[in-house]
């Protein structure tokens, strides 16, 4: 099979690229197996050498890898250098803490030594998005090999030519062959890889559907899974905030990446008493956001990633207001491209509200107090984070308890960062990636007993 990346910004094709036979699969996951009785025996500080200088690879080439990132998806060419950057801080991080993380863990008990030891499990399926097509597998893939475990990489097909430069990055910083490897297979091939007896673990980031199907084969095969999925954050301002500097946070977690991210902040609610106040500042910013050639340094907003996606955030949009919400701003499509948009007066039973909006679309809620804003941002099938503003931070650590999310920011959107655990509840999936959790979580917590 033959996959295709077209640029989204001009519809001119990137790559064409040519899918592994099931043979060649077979092949790649037993150099796999091969690699990983070889690589377990590294030590640690050899292992942190290696993820050092792929960073550097990183920091060295970030203009070749960000216009990849940009070329394939569409993301203006800033925030892939920032995108490039902070892969190479992850392999940074795991590289300093690695040895902390897996040092052994002496339980007393009546044994005359009793601990536990950390040790590798083997290959890890990850099958991954286009959104950040390089800091979703750098998320995964340092913490991975640094504790041993080799990594085989399933990209989205669209973003096969950052796949392929992954794979180079680490090949470049001199990780033995069979390590990290990409395999291009389609989705009737996914059953045949999962029972592999080389995969031990399947992580995946994506859609619900995709998180859905995956877990079932991971579950049919009884191997362990772990799943990052879609989002609907809530983004709560109370009567209290500092308007501006909220406004200011809340443009950005909804439009970085032309919203197209499963920790971005999609429904604003607002207590009664700032909401006009709140939304005509909101909606200056939004009409001060850069358009323009993904390549140009200025350009903040850029196309979706596919056609596709587009037409179904337009369904939402138009769904959304025939159920009797407002149009403030944009809701124009052209091709992969879609306005900055933002609906007021959004409520539930509404797409904007009840669906996870993958694009540049803002729901503005009205909410009479704190309780009902808290009722509403719960009022969610997702679990991914909440953004709260205020200036009473006592109160708002009070009521961090109130939503059931997997992270609660104060006056900062919520976003991912090496040294904090990362992950959901709820349809936003299970299991933790980054800081220490998301080592743990391909790990054989081996318990030792001494009589
Ligand atoms: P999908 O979920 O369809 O795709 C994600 C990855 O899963 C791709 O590699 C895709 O491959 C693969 N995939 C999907 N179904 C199967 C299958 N049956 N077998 C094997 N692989 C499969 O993503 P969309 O393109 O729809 O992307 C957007 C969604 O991803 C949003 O809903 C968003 O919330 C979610 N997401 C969640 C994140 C998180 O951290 N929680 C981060 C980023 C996105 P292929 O391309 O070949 O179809």
């Amino acid at each position: 099979m033959e996959y295709t990346s077209t640029n989204p910004y001009n519809g001119k094709l990137v790559a064409k690229h040519r899918g592994h036979t099931s043979d060649e699969i077979n092949s790649l996951l037993a150099l796999s197996q091969v690699a990983f009785k070889e690589w377990r025996k590294v030590s640690i500080t050899e292992r942190a050498k290696l993820m050092r200088r792929a960073g550097e690879e990183l920091r060295e080439n970030v203009e070749v890898y960000a216009e990849m990132i940009t070329l394939e998806m569409g993301k203006p060419i800033s925030e892939s250098r920032s995108e490039i950057k902070k892969c190479a801080s992850v392999c940074d991080y795991y590289a300093d803490n690695t040895q902390d993380f897996l040092a052994d863990e002496i339980i007393s008990t009546e044994a005359s030594k009793s601990f536990v030891k950390h040790e590798p499990i083997g290959t890890v399926l990850a099958v991954m998005p286009w959104n950040f097509p390089f800091w979703q597998v750098f998320r995964f893939a340092a913490p991975t090999l640094m504790a041993g475990n080799v990594g085989v990489l399933k990209h989205a097909s669209n973003v096969l030519g950052c796949a392929k430069m992954i794979e180079e990055v680490f090949s470049n910083a001199g990780f033995p062959s069979g390590v990290f490897q990409n395999l291009i297979f389609d989705h009737e091939q996914t059953e045949n890889v999962i029972k592999h007896e080389a995969i031990k673990a399947v992580t995946l980031t994506g859609s619900e559907g995709a998180g859905a199907a995956i877990a079932a084969l991971a579950g049919k095969y009884l191997k362990k899974s772990l799943m990052e999925l879609g989002g609907n954050n809530a983004f709560i301002v109370w009567k209290d905030a500092n308007i501006d500097q909220a406004v200011e946070i809340a443009v950005k977690a909804r439009m970085l990446n032309c919203g197209q991210s499963c920790i971005a902040a999609k429904r604003f609610i607002l207590i009664d008493e700032i909401y006009e106040e709140f939304v005509s500042k909101f909606l200056s910013a939004v009409a001060k956001l850069k358009s323009g050639d993904t390549l140009d340094d200025a350009t903040q907003i850029g196309p979706l990633a596919r056609k596709d996606l587009a037409d179904d955030l337009h369904e939402q949009v138009k769904k959304s207001i025939e159920a009797g919400a407002e149009l403030l701003a944009g809701g124009n499509q052209n091709g992969c491209f879609y306005e900055p948009t933002v609906l007021g007066n959004v409520k539930p039973g509404m797409p904007a509200f009840d669906e996870e909006t993958f694009g540049p679309l803002a729901a503005m809620i009205r909410a009479k107090d704190i309780d009902e804003a808290f009722e509403l941002a719960e009022n969610s099938k997702y679990g991914l984070g909440v953004t709260v503003c205020t200036t009473n931070i006592d109160l708002a650590l009070e009521m961090s308890a109130r939503v059931s999310d997997g992270a609660y920011f104060v006056n900062e959107l919520v976003k991912s960062d090496p040294r904090l655990p990362f992950g959901g509840t709820k349809k936003s999936g299970y299991g933790r990636e980054l800081a220490k959790d998301g080592m743990m979580e391909f790990i054989n917590r081996k318990t030792i007993y001494v009589k």
